[in-house]
């Protein structure tokens, strides 16, 4: 059955949408049939595509207290009033200090705490809840421990591991999705190494997983995208490791997405590439910091960076005083990656940075950081090429934006006045 969107202004004229079986059927004036929504000249696009996002940490999100912006001795008083889960911790994120399990005891010791550092790498665990997790006996990679031998409360990477010893069911993405719908999202890309359980039947969004292992099928209602590889700010593999991981992935018809936050991360990554090559739809996470000499080699190697300007809103200022003066021109690069010819997606890394894709749009353009200056103003994008890096589909990120026209998916969005008034996915709306 057919439905109607009335009066919608797309690309400077105010139309009628037929939407049709999940497509854009028709567009034209005074279309008849049922309507499904009078837009009374609202713009119309495409639906939002969020290229990388985490949604189980979003949702865990939700039920943690936050320590962002707290100093330790706010941090001491959010914990102590913080409610515990139904297995007595307390779970904490955006810790921006680097706490051992001791530190973090000198702020809460009464109950298990686990804090998840606001990079979303690490977990701080105290006393309590290291003898819960049995840490001193476990062999996971990613338990920290000093020269003794002693585990130090730091688990890195280790998140899988901490899952299955918390014995936590996976979260609800209901409200998750509700809250992409209201920014116009009507696809996400799940950037999660290792999923080992996925449930996408409470979220409207089309989700593609990064995190399907090598020869396992997606999980029901999901794409499977290219094969994330972590290449960990806190120990980097060994090349052969690397190189062994890409062939493996390249050799299953699986592009490789490769999380690369530091320059030395990004040159380990090109020497790995140098033996595999590159396939279409490699990709390079976050790209933090990219010299500008390397940019012509990643253009040449087809290779895509699915970047976050939006933690140049969040957290500029900590970057001006924290990330070496040298290195401040290569951070979180946008325009001279697509002058140089590489392709450019933006995405928000929610919930380890600004979720509200508007936002990361409006960071793009402006790169403000907290404090009203503005970061390498080189690299700021109009504001067409930023709204383009939220537009290409999931399997092409900085590709060409999609358009609304006949055949085309009847994911769309509508805006009047900065604010989402209808997001609307395979043709039903969802907000
Ligand atoms: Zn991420």
């Amino acid at each position: 059955m057919s439905v109607l969107i009335r009066n919608a202004s797309l690309d400077g004229r105010i139309v009628d949408l037929r939407l049709d079986s999940g497509s854009v059927a028709e567009i034209g004036t005074g279309l008849p049939g049922e309507e499904l929504l009078d837009a009374a000249g609202a713009i119309v696009l495409p639906g939002l595509v969020d290229h990388h996002l985490h949604l189980h940490a979003m949702a865990a999100a939700e039920a943690s207290v936050n320590l962002a912006g707290l100093d330790l001795r706010q941090a001491t008083d959010a914990l102590a009033a913080a409610p515990a889960d139904a297995h007595g911790w307390v779970r904490a994120v955006g810790l921006a200090a680097d706490l051992d399990g001791a530190a973090l005891d000198a702020l809460h010791s009464t109950r298990p705490v686990r804090a998840q550092h606001r990079s979303g790498a690490q977990w701080t665990v105290n006393a309590l809840g290291a003898r819960l997790l049995g840490l001193g006996t476990a062999d996971h990679p990613g338990v920290e421990r000093d020269h003794a031998g002693v585990a130090t409360g730091r688990l890195r990477r280790a998140d899988d591991w901490l899952r299955s010893r918390l014995a936590g069911a996976l979260p609800d993405l209901t409200a998750v999705g509700r809250q992409l719908a209201a920014y116009g999202i009507t696809a996400i890309t799940d950037a999660t190494p290792d999923i080992t359980a996925f449930d996408a039947s409470a979220l409207p969004q089309h989700v593609t997983l990064l995190g399907v292992g090598l020869g396992e099928a997606a999980p029901p209602g999901t794409s499977v995208g290219p094969y994330k590889i972590v290449l960990a700010d806190s120990g980097l593999p060994d090349l052969d490791d690397l190189t062994a991981r890409i062939t493996a992935a390249h050799g299953t018809g699986r592009a490789v997405a490769v999380h690369c936050v530091t320059r030395e991360a990004l040159a380990l990554l090109l020497a790995a590439f140098d033996t595999t090559g590159t396939r279409s739809g490699d990709r390079i996470e976050h790209a933090a910091l990219v010299p500008a000499a390397v940019i012509p080699d990643l253009a040449a190697r087809g290779l895509r960076v699915v970047t976050q300007p939006g933690f140049l809103t969040d957290r500029g200022d900590h970057y001006r005083r924290d990330v070496p003066a040298v290195d401040l021109p290569d951070l979180y690069r946008c325009a001279s990656l697509q002058t140089g010819g590489v392709r450019v997606a933006l995405s928000s890394d929610a919930p380890h940075g600004p979720l509200d894709p508007w936002a990361v749009i409006a960071a793009a353009v402006t790169r403000m950081t907290p404090d009203g200056s503005t970061l390498n103003p080189a690299e700021q994008l109009n504001p067409e090429t930023a709204l383009a890096g939220y537009l290409a589909p999931p399997n092409d990120p900085g590709g060409p934006p999609r358009r609304i026209e006949p055949g085309a998916p009847a994911d769309l969005v509508l805006r009047r006045d900065g604010e989402t008034i209808a997001t609307v996915i395979a043709g039903h709306r969802v907000f």
